[in-house]
């Protein structure tokens, strides 16, 4: 099974090829037509597994081939993408394999994470992007201040959810998905299933394709 074959355009199949990866990983195989299919994930995998591929490049084959849903006030770019991390250092390396599966399609992102200085976080999303990974109390600060606009969002994906409930997260998640249009695609990643990931999961994702590997 390639790339290809799983439904993604040649420019995302050609950065995915010039990163080095041959051939799809398990979770990549299941992830990417499921995401594709636009509906809901709950998806179980560790880290090493690909599995942020499995969500990036099912993501830019969206946003890359289709109109945003909801137009942003001001012709500005509206968010299409919220990426939520537990960690800077994820939502750091996320929006680099981001940046790097979308080098060849139009699609725009940055990431928000707390522990640095807030402007130029501000300046960039002032000039609009289309996937926002970041973490959940920067951007918290950014929804107070109304530096970023979430009412846009058509996809949000929970990265390592398991992590941030262990970190205490699970208020400012709750408070960040009430900053978003109710009807959207959801994408739940977890190492593990604690019965404090499955009521998250429960209130979260609408009949949800199962996956794990
Ligand atoms: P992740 O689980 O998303 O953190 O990815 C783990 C590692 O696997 C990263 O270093 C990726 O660059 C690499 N990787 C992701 N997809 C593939 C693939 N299809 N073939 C080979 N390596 C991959």
């Amino acid at each position: 099974m390639s790339f290809a074959s799983l439904g993604l355009s040649e420019a995302i199949v050609r950065a995915v090829s010039e990163r080095g990866y041959s051939e799809p990983t398990p979770i990549q195989l299941q992830a990417i037509p499921a995401v594709l299919s636009g509906g809901d994930l709950l998806a179980g995998a560790q880290t090493g597994t690909g599995k942020t591929a499995g969500f990036v490049l099912p993501i830019l084959q969206r946003l890359s081939t289709t109109t945003p849903q909801r137009p942003a006030p001001a012709g500005k770019r509206p968010i299409r993408t919220l990426i939520l991390t537990p960690t800077r250092e994820l939502a750091a390396q996320v929006e680099e394999s981001v940046r790097d599966y979308s080098k060849h399609v139009k699609v725009s992102s940055t990431t928000i994470f707390g522990g640095v200085n807030i402007n130029p976080q501000i300046e960039r999303l002032r000039r609009g992007v289309d996937i926002l990974v970041a973490t959940p109390g920067r951007l918290l600060d950014h929804a107070q201040q109304r530096t970023v606009d979430l009412s846009t969002v058509e996809v949000l994906v929970l990265d390592e959810a398991d992590r941030m409930l262990d970190m205490g997260f699970i208020h400012d998640i709750k408070r960040v998905l009430k900053l978003l249009p109710a009807k959207r695609q959801n994408l739940l990643f977890s190492a593990t299933f604690s019965d404090e990931i499955k009521a998250l999961a429960d209130g979260l994702l609408d009949n949800p394709k199962l996956i794990e590997v």
